[in-house]
């Protein structure tokens, strides 16, 4: 298996380089990282950071070109994301719009809703979030109890969603709803629907971090309108696991790009305050660098699998346990050797740039339970790799 890239990967690694030497100013990851940054005001630098990066045509690469996409390769897309981590480039608002919506619109989608939503997922103008979780369906997504009743050729929606990235910036939400209560795969229907209507009530949620990047939101009898219905009616759970793929194959690369900056950092600082030289501060540094590199080959076997066109497999469930306890014994560390000003999130003096290590320590508790926890992900590599019995 050959884990180095191809000649060509290597030509768009380059050129993406140096436009982003040009086009990320220093500005924008500043203003991001700044400890009490008002959120509205990062969601716009993400935005405009985005906007950047469509007028380039970096994003949505892989769509087709009709599509406003330029058919490229998954290489590439895994390139393109770990090189903006490694900058620490603003994130993509619209992450779940363009990264989960929009293949479930390009594989099951209308040609009229493909027309109306994704140029303006790519432009930003709309932000999109994803309604599947709910406070009794999580782990057990097929457990959604929010129903849609019909309401002449449309639907009206009632119940709850829960844990929704961005939803108190979105403009659309992306729904699993049940219409059919009694069918527990075959009676969930894929909907699209504007948040701003009557029936349909965003709450900001606060997070540990004082931030309220989440939303929880509530359906009464809320309009969803049959022409944004994605799929067939009963066709929601087979588009679901196609969005999921997405979500649950994409990373590769991007852990260990991101990993890799902070650790940089963190090295950075502990030399500036002196202790690089104590031998324990070494080798906890010294195996966090190698785990990384156990990342980062593991990322690149599994883009060699992408690269010839292999599914990413259950093996990758491997690799999400593997990133998020790392990033938790990263962060547990850097906390550990950054002292107070680790705790209180000021800037690392001599580092390369700042990492708010209070943040990223609180952050890192998410990634056990996000796109599978660990639990879930346990479960999947009995069944599937190692093929143990199951009840
Ligand atoms: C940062 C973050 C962002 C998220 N963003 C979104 C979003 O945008 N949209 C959205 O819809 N959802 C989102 N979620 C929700 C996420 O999908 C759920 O939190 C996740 O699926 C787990 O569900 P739950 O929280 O209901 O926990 P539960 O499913 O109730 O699980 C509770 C505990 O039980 C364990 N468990 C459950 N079932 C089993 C089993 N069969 N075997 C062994 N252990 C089990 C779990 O591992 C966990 O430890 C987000 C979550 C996080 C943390």
């Amino acid at each position: 298996m050959d884990l180095n890239l191809s000649p060509d990967a290597l030509k768009f690694r380059d050129e993406l380089r140096a436009w982003l030497d040009v086009n990320l100013e220093r500005s924008y990851t500043e203003e991001v990282l700044a400890p009490n940054a008002d959120e509205d005001s990062l969601v716009e630098v993400r935005r405009q950071f985005q906007k950047k990066l469509n007028d380039a045509g970096y994003l949505g690469m892989g769509w087709p070109t009709e599509w406003g996409g330029r058919g490229a390769t998954q290489v590439e897309e895994a390139i393109l994301r770990a090189e903006l981590a490694a900058v620490d480039a603003p994130q993509s608002p619209n992450a779940l719009g363009i990264g989960l919506c929009a293949p479930a619109l390009i594989h099951h989608g209308t040609e009229e809703q493909r027309n109306r939503f994704l140029p303006k997922m790519l432009s930003c103008d709309e932000i999109w979030c994803q309604g599947f979780s709910e406070p009794g369906a999580g782990s057990d997504l097929a457990g959604i109890r929010t129903k849609a009743e019909p309401d002449g050729d449309d639907y009206r929606i009632t119940g709850q969603k829960v844990w929704t990235t961005l939803g108190p910036w979105s403009n659309w939400i992306f729904v699993l709803a049940r219409t059919d209560m009694d069918d527990r795969h075959g009676g969930i229907t894929f909907f699209l629907m504007p948040i701003d209507q009557p029936g349909v009530e965003m709450r900001a949620l606060k997070q540990i971090s004082g931030e309220s990047e989440f939303g929880e939101v509530f359906f009464d009898n809320a309009l969803a309108k049959r022409e944004h219905i994605v799929g067939k009616i009963g066709e929601g759970w087979r588009i679901a696991m196609t969005v999921l793929g997405f979500e649950r194959g994409g990373s590769t690369l991007l852990p260990s790009a991101e990993f890799g900056h902070q650790l940089d950092c963190l090295v950075d600082a502990v030399r500036t305050n002196g202790d690089l030289e104590r031998p324990d501060v070494r080798e906890k540094l010294g195996n966090l660098i190698v785990e990384n590199e156990v990342l980062r080959a593991n990322g690149m076997r599994t883009l060699a699998n992408v690269a010839q066109d292999l599914p990413p497999g259950p093996e990758s469930s491997i690799d999400k346990i593997f990133w998020s306890e790392f990033h938790q014994r990263m962060t547990d560390t850097a906390v550990e050797l950054m002292g107070p000003q680790g705790l209180l999130a000021l800037r690392s003096p001599g580092a390369r740039t700042d990492v708010h290590w209070m943040r990223e320590f609180l952050w890192a508790r998410a990634g056990t339970i996000y796109s599978g926890s660990s639990e879930i992900q346990r479960n999947i590599i009995a069944k599937r790799v190692l093929q143990m019995p199951t009840k």
